[in-house]
C-alpha cells in the first residue's frame, strides 16, 4: 500500500498533504528513515516515495492514523470531549451539565500502561484527572476495555475515526473530528456517555444550575471559549495563554462594552452585543 505518511525533519509525523511536492518535503519514512519524495501528480492518489525508488516499506494505516491522532492531540495539548453529569463528576468539574467541554491538558503522554491496557495517550487535565484517550479505527468500545477503565475508575474516552479511510482522509475534517467535534467520542469510563443527553439525566440528580452552552473558536489552533451564562451575556477567554489570542480576546471585548472579570480571566459582554462578539470572532477565525 502507498504510503501516505512520513516523518518531517521537524520530527512531525505529516499526511502527505501538509506538505511540499517531491523532495522540498523535506521528510523521511517513517520506517527505514529513508529521504521521500512526496508524489502529488494529478493521475495517482497523492503519496510518499522513497527518494531511491525502492519498494514502499510496509506499514499499516491504522497505526499511521493513531500516531497523526496522537500528534493532533499532543500539540494541541487538549480536546473537547462530550459531558454527562458521570463523566462530569469523574473529571471533577462537579455537577456541570454542558454537553461538551474542553478538556484542556498540562501533560500528554503517549503509549504509558495503565493497568492491564496501553492507551494511546494518557492526559493529565488541568483539573487534574488522568484521562486514557483511545483511537479506534477498527475495534471500538469493547466490553474488555470498559471493564479494564472501570477498574482503574480512571476515565477513558473513545475517539472513532473510522469515517476516515485512506482515500477519506483530509487534514481539516479529521482535526476537526479529533478536537472539536464530540459526535465520534464515547467514554468507555464513565460508560454509556453517547445515550444520555443533559435533558435525560433525572431532576433529582441534577443540579440546579443553568445550562452553560459553549463555543470552541479556533484562530490558527488555538482556542477561544465562548461561553453564554445564564443571563444571556457570553464570558469569551483564551483558553490558554497565548498573548497574539489574547489581544483578539480583548480586542473583541473592548468593541462589544465588554468587561474583565479578573477572578475568572474572562471577558463578559452584554447579551444585547453578544451575537455581534461571536459573530466577529468567528470571521476573525475564517479569516486566520
Ligand atoms: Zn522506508
Amino acid at each position: 500500500m502507498l504510503s501516505l505518511f512520513a516523518l518531517h525533519k521537524s520530527n512531525r509525523f505529516v499526511h502527505v498533504s501538509e506538505v511540499e511536492r517531491g523532495l522540498a518535503c523535506d521528510c523521511r519514512c517513517a520506517v527505514c528513515g529513508e529521504p521521500v519524495i512526496a508524489r502529488q501528480g494529478e493521475l495517482r492518489e497523492h503519496h510518499f516515495a522513497h527518494s531511491s525508488n525502492a519498494d514502499p516499506c510496509a506499514s499499516s494505516y491504522e497505526s499511521d492514523l493513531h500516531r497523526f491522532a496522537k500528534r493532533v492531540i499532543i500539540e494541541a495539548r487538549g480536546l473537547v470531549v462530550p459531558v454527562s453529569l458521570a463523566a462530569s463528576q469523574a473529571l471533577g468539574f462537579g455537577g456541570r451539565l454542558d454537553p461538551s467541554i474542553l478538556l484542556a491538558c498540562t501533560d500528554i503522554e503517549e503509549e504509558v500502561d495503565v493497568g492491564n491496557r496501553r492507551p494511546d495517550l494518557l492526559a493529565a487535565t488541568t483539573a487534574g484527572v488522568n484521562v486514557a484517550i483511545e483511537v479506534a479505527y477498527s475495534s471500538f468500545c469493547s466490553a474488555e476495555k470498559c471493564h479494564a477503565y472501570e477498574q482503574l475508575q480512571m476515565p477513558a474516552l473513545e475517539i472513532d475515526l473510522r469515517a476516515f479511510t485512506p482515500t477519506a482522509f483530509d487534514v481539516v475534517k479529521v482535526t476537526h473530528a479529533i478536537l472539536e467535534d464530540v459526535a465520534g467520542k464515547t467514554w468507555l469510563w464513565p460508560e454509556n456517555i453517547e445515550a444520555q443527553t443533559p435533558g435525560e439525566l433525572s431532576a433529582e440528580n441534577a443540579p440546579k444550575q443553568h445550562f452553560l452552552l459553549e463555543e470552541i473558536v479556533t484562530i490558527q489552533g488555538r482556542w477561544i471559549s465562548v461561553k453564554e451564562l445564564p443571563s444571556g451575556d457570553i464570558a469569551i477567554k483564551a483558553v490558554r495563554y497565548d498573548p497574539d489570542v489574547v489581544s483578539v480576546v480583548r480586542t473583541v471585548a473592548r468593541a462589544h462594552s465588554g468587561r474583565y472579570r479578573e477572578a475568572y480571566h474572562n471577558w463578559v459582554i452584554p447579551r444585547f452585543r453578544a451575537q455581534a462578539a461571536r459573530l466577529q470572532l468567528r470571521a476573525i477565525a475564517s479569516a486566520a
